[in-house]
């Protein structure tokens, strides 16, 4: 059975999640409205600025069902901004800024500052994970970072030494982030995850 995944359309990099997803066989849904969450079997919540998108789902009376699909067991993949969205505790919000939550982590939003405001690199996986073989080779743009997470939450990816070895991507159930943009440097394995989680559920008899 073809997955439906939806797309957080608010803001941000909606369009590259749109083509990836479509190129890995999935059929998308644009998130607009609360009543376009009923047909998706999960969703992503995409990189651009996460207060904006935060403001934009309590203005178009978002944030409940969203809340409300993440707490009954939606598989969710969030990118950068997604990420700081998924998160519990932010260290550096934004006045007033609230996020879905979902995921036990503490994030530091644009936590590499100057010159290297925006990076790649290969990243490391703790556990040496076959899939992450060849490594990750990530784009950070304005990236937030993983600075706590609890121990149920599975680190799946960190940056190397060199560049301060900090948590950039994070599983815990249903629920998947990760700092940087595989959508944009064409690594399709995160949404693989995602889709797998997807199949997983349907064979558990989730829905
Ligand atoms: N700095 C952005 C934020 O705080 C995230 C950047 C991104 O998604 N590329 O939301």
């Amino acid at each position: 059975m073809t997955a439906r995944v939806g797309v957080l359309a608010l803001q941000g990099d909606v369009r590259e999640h749109a083509r990836v997803l479509t190129a890995l066989g999935a059929e998308v849904t644009l998130v607009r409205r609360p009543g376009d969450l009923a047909s998706i079997d999960g969703l992503v919540l995409p990189g651009g600025e996460s207060s904006v998108i935060d403001k934009l789902s309590r203005a178009f009376e978002m944030r409940e069902p969203i809340r409300d699909a993440i707490a009954g067991g939606l598989p969710v993949y969030g990118t950068c901004a997604g990420l700081i969205l998924l998160a519990d505790r932010l260290e550096n919000p934004i006045a007033g800024q609230q996020t879905f939550g979902g995921l036990d982590i503490t994030v530091r939003r644009n936590a590499f500052g100057g010159q290297i405001e925006s990076f790649e690199t290969d990243l490391v996986a703790p556990g040496s994970e076959p899939r992450f073989d060849p490594p990750v080779h990530a784009a950070f743009i304005r990236a937030p970072l993983v600075v706590e997470a609890s121990a149920a939450v599975r680190v799946l990816a960190t940056l190397p030494p060199a560049v301060g070895g900090g948590i950039v991507a994070v599983a815990r159930g249903d629920l998947l982030a990760t700092a940087f943009h595989p959508e944009v440097s064409g690594d399709t394995r995160f949404h693989e995850l995602l889709l797998e989680r997807i199949a997983e559920r349907r064979v558990g008899g989730a829905r």
